[in-house]
């Protein structure tokens, strides 16, 4: 299997097929809980579990962990499956499906909650939630055993089934695993397992009043499911005493065979200018800071599919992160190099004006149109060429114009000569202006014999080369130019309120003039504007006749300092 260097994973499992513990089985597991939008950082746990699994020929599983009744949704669930497919990855292997749910192990669940009691290994508290929160102790101070905790398995079991009848109301009891309130590590202080919530679940219905908590549920669902690697990020650490315990006492009782699944930890994905908390990220949705959770800016993964970004890059980022235990920061220009890499190979080239200002050639026939060609990739011959016609009236940029050029600036100004890129050179001789002052059009002069591709176009050495498209023939169109959402690289450092550092011209809408051919491009269809980067046809916006395009990312890293 290939190893990523980086990736300790890899060689945990090397190991264990080294040793046949799992006789060569892998299995891992991806478990959302269906509460939001999957993010980049989610990318990460999904590149891994499934990349690790397609490299070792073993599967991963798509799990729901939906244990907590109150925020989950079946709309959330069903955005989770379109995004792990979208990224490339299957839950499916030799005609079966490995998608589950959590839910559907209420019952098992519930019947080795009972069994811990009956052994011994759980008890029923009756403490108020403070008196449990002050009971636990501190990182300093030992915890104090609950008044409750030496009731009989008789006295347990009885007000463990009460509970599930309805008889309670919430907070009144909780079951308890029976561990240490002495132990250094406070997860192992009596954890709670299952709590009263007269909640409706989404899947469940109201079936349920008792719902397990997620240290009880994660470790028995891997191992119903036989997981093998069961791997999670590293604010998991602490716990893993505790998966462990629940799955050796249920082993011991004869409920699972070992080896029993390894919770190995991993560091979570920051990234910067991008915040990755599903509750940040449904703040700004609810307060309208963006437009949905699929808004481009978003680093969901529906925002970034629709931002333009492709699988490949995003499966290409999270190669190049790799997998550690040390938490760090990850660079934006990371995400957007990967992105950079994918695309450049990828992206037909068109010429698109995104500040449009009038050119006018004085000496091209008005009724003429003349084609001009250029390459649909600059490296890649064999993708052909792309037709366009040359007019006396053509669309630049604006700020390919000054009347007052400084130092070092070789595009038009009057005097100055440039080639229209895949055109003719040309000498501007002034502009046109309205009552206040602003330019309306730019003149200029053409060299007949200055084609591009022709004899004559190498007498003309000429530093400026820019591009344009015929307003004739120019295809109008939106065009959005998304920059980062964020102008701190660390929005939510420090507890600070992340909604101050919001990038406030990170959205900018503008009417263009595409080169005729792109009215042609699908939504989701990619390309280059030369010199501008890369841009995408809008999922959803998009419509024949009238495009709709976002910016995905400059050619260069504009952020750099
Ligand atoms: P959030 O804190 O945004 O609510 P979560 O971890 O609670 O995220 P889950 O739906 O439980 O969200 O996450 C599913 C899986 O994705 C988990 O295994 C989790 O460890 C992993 N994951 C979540 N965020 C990141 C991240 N930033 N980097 C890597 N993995 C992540
Ligand atoms: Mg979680
Ligand atoms: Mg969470």
């Amino acid at each position: 299997a290939a190893a990523s260097p980086s990736n300790f994973i890899r060689n945990i499992i090397d190991e264990d097929n080294r040793t046949g513990k799992w006789a060569g089985r892998v299995e891992t597991r991806f478990p959302p809980e269906p509460n939001g939008y999957l993010h980049i950082g989610h990318a990460k746990s999904i590149c891994l579990n499934f990349g690790v699994a397609r490299d070792y020929d073993g599967v991963c599983h798509l799990r729901f962990d939906d244990t907590n009744p109150e925020k989950e949704s079946i709309e959330y669930a069903d955005s989770i499956v379109d995004a792990v497919r979208w990224l490339g990855f299957t839950w499916e292997k030799n005609g079966t499906s490995h998608q589950y749910f959590a839910s559907d192990y209420y019952d098992k669940l519930y019947a080795y909650a009972e069994l811990l009691i009956e052994r011994g290994k759980a008890y029923v508290d009756s403490q108020s939630a403070d008196d449990i929160r002050a009971n636990r102790g501190s990182l300093t101070e030992p915890g104090k055993n609950s008044p409750y905790r030496d009731r009989t398995p008789e006295e347990n079991l009885d007000l463990f089934r009460r509970m599930k009848a309805g008889e309670f109301k919430e907070g009144e009891h909780v079951l308890r695993a029976r561990i240490d309130m002495g132990s250094p590590n406070m997860t192992m202080r009596d954890p709670v397992l299952y709590r009263i919530r007269f909640a409706h679940h989404y899947r469940t219905g109201d079936t349920w009043c008792v719902y397990p908590m997620y240290d009880y549920a994660h470790c028995i669902s891997d191992a119903i499911e036989n997981i093998t690697h069961s791997l999670c990020t590293l604010e998991f650490e602490d716990h893993r005493p505790l998966y462990d315990w629940v799955l050796a006492e249920l082993a011991d009782a004869g409920v699972f065979t070992r080896p029993l699944p390894q919770q190995i930890e991993f560091s979570r994905l920051n990234l910067t200018y991008a915040i990755t908390s599903k509750r940040k990220l449904l703040q700004l949705v609810t307060e309208g800071h963006v437009d949905g959770w699929d808004d481009p800016r978003m680093p969901t993964i529906v925002g970034v599919r629709r931002r333009g970004f492709t699988p490949e890059a995003i499966r290409l980022f999270c190669d190049r992160i790799g997998v550690t235990k040390v938490d760090s920061w990850i660079d934006m220009s990371v995400f957007e190099g990967a992105l950079r890499d994918d695309l450049d190979e990828k992206a037909p080239r068109t010429a698109a004006v995104l500040d449009p200002l009038k050119l006018i050639i004085d000496n091209f026939p008005a009724d003429l149109s003349e084609p001009c060609t250029a390459p649909v990739h600059p490296h890649h011959a064999e993708r052909g060429q792309r037709t366009f016609p040359i007019t006396r009236e053509l669309w630049i940029e604006r700020d390919d114009f000054t009347e007052t050029p400084p130092k070092g600036y070789f595009r038009l100004f009057p005097g100055n000569k440039v080639r229209l890129r895949y055109g003719y050179v040309i000498e501007c001789t002034g502009a046109e202006k309205d009552d206040q002052g602003n330019i309306v059009a730019v003149h200029c002069n053409y060299f007949p014999d200055s084609k591009s591709g022709t004899e004559g176009a190498n007498n003309y050495k000429v530093k400026g080369n820019i591009h344009w498209v015929s307003a004739a023939s120019a295809v109008p169109a939106e065009v959005r130019l998304y920059d980062r959402l964020f102008k701190e690289a660390q929005p939510d450092a420090g507890g600070r309120n992340f909604l101050e550092a919001l990038n406030p011209d990170s959205k900018r809408v503008v009417q263009a003039y595409l080169e005729p051919g792109a009215e042609a491009l699908q939504p989701e269809d990619r390309c280059q504007f030369e010199r501008h980067g890369y841009f995408v046809a809008d999922r959803y916006d998009s419509k024949p006749g009238r495009p709709v395009f976002n910016r995905i990312v400059g050619l260069r890293d504009s952020w750099a300092k």
